[in-house]
């Protein structure tokens, strides 16, 4: 990794050296002076966190921040909850983005932080416990730790960033809008339009004080995919008078297995997952039918479209076979999110003068979604692993009432993403 990094890294001190430094160690004073306010600002997040579409306490917090701030240009309720705040700089440059999301999940949490989540919900009807088991509490924390920062050095700031807070990240309830998509539909992109996009991502995978990055394809597609298996329903003793979905059921969920294993290539990252199958009501009756439901996980749309076709060409001639029928129904959730690949080189250095290069390994693609990926879709994008493990402790996996992410990520997560934002703008607006 160090072969793949350091190089750049020098490219970008030899030409930007003295300015470069001298705005970095600005940065610096600004990230002592406010983490100690602003692991606090996480701590009160990660005592009161909210679901998707409902962070209403979460982003008026944001919005009062950013306005004691003086930010005055500031739109709430984007997206329902969502805050979208303004930053014009006083030299002249281009405009940026940086995307913070805001919600909590489902989970009842099981950690022994102090600061541990209490609250309960009802989600789809049942009561939860709430929990930021995905880290957007450091998030939202870190990028109004950014925002600060770059306030207090407006005057220098040669551009414009817009700074997102994003509700819904991990998706709407069910029968609503909301996430990345309604606030593209919502203007976030439009005025002042980035020429690019910006974003971290807690992880519990890696140490505080690493920041890891994927050129190309970083994070996966996410398709949901539902079929039902038609039959005819007979007595469990007389199959042959009827046709049974079971079987067909059965032999669809093996071969959708050989999609990956024979239709792909061994190369092409990819997952087919049946996660539920439902059908019957009794043991000596063949039931009219099965429905299957699950996901599909890639990092290529070539990929994703032969996944689609081959499944339904695995459901017709199963069921064709079977005598029965098939009706699929296949959702694109959120496309890959691709770390812009011009875009990673230019931010790269700029991790690497935060933490130095051995805390910049680049990891392996994850095979979770992003709807930053819609952003990333508009204007190029990087998106960035930001290291939440402190030595000495032990973190559940994300969406686990165990998960743990460190305060001491908070101010790395500032450093690293102020300078990545910081330098961006000062080489654009550089430029000829
Ligand atoms: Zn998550
Ligand atoms: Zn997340």
């Amino acid at each position: 990794m160090h072969d793949r990094t350091a190089p750049v890294a020098l490219t970008l001190l030899l030409t930007l050296a003295a300015p470069v430094r001298a705005q970095h160690a600005e940065i610096d004073r600004e990230v002592d002076r406010l983490t100690a306010h602003i692991t606090d600002i996480r701590r009160q997040i990660h005592e009161h966190p909210e679901l998707g579409n409902r962070e209403t306490e979460t982003a008026a917090l944001v919005a009062d921040h950013l306005r004691e701030l003086g930010f005055d240009d500031i739109r709430t309720g984007v997206a329902h909850t969502g805050v979208v705040a303004v930053l014009r700089g006083g030299k002249p440059g281009p405009v940026v983005a940086v995307r913070a999301d805001m919600d909590a999940l489902p989970v009842t949490e099981e950690t022994d932080l102090p600061f541990r989540s209490t609250v309960r919900s009802t989600y789809l009807g049942q009561e939860v416990g709430v929990m930021h088991a995905c880290g957007h509490d450091v998030h939202t924390a870190v990028q109004l730790g950014v925002a600060s920062i770059l306030k207090s050095l407006q005057d220098e700031l040669p551009g414009t960033v817009v700074f997102l807070f994003q509700p819904a990240e991990e998706g709407p309830p069910p029968d609503e809008e909301g996430g990345a998509a309604l606030m593209l539909d919502e203007g976030a992109f439009a005025n002042p339009r980035p020429e690019a996009v910006f974003g971290l991502h807690a992880s519990a995978q890696l140490p505080v004080g690493q920041v890891a990055y994927t050129p190309g394809g970083a994070l996966a597609a996410v398709d949901h995919f539902r079929v039902t298996i038609q039959g005819q329903q007979s007595h469990g003793a007389a199959p042959h008078l009827g046709v049974d979905p079971v079987v067909m059921a059965a032999q669809v969920v093996s071969t959708l297995q050989t999609i990956r294993s024979r239709n792909l290539s061994p190369l092409a990252p990819s997952v087919v997952t049946v996660g539920m199958i439902r059908g019957g009501t009794r043991f000596n009756i063949i039931p009219d039918a099965v429905s299957l439901e699950g996901t599909v996980r890639t990092y290529d749309p070539a990929v994703q479209d032969i996944v689609e076709r081959r499944m339904r060409e695995i459901l017709d001639g199963v069921t064709r076979a079977g005598g029965g029928s098939f009706a699929l129904e296949y959702d694109r959730i959120t496309p890959v999110t691709i770390n812009d690949l011009d875009l990673t080189s230019r931010s790269v250095p700029s991790l690497v003068a935060a933490v130095g290069a051995d805390n910049v390994p680049v990891a392996d693609p994850w095979m979770a979604g992003e709807d930053f990926s819609l952003f990333a879709n508009e204007v190029p994008g990087f998106f960035y692993m930001l290291g939440t493990l402190a030595p000495g402790t032990t973190s559940g996996d994300h969406h686990s009432p165990t998960f743990r992410a460190d305060d001491t990520a908070v101010p790395v997560g500032m450093r690293t993403m102020a300078y990545t934002l910081w330098d961006y703008l000062t080489a654009a607006a550089a430029a000829p």
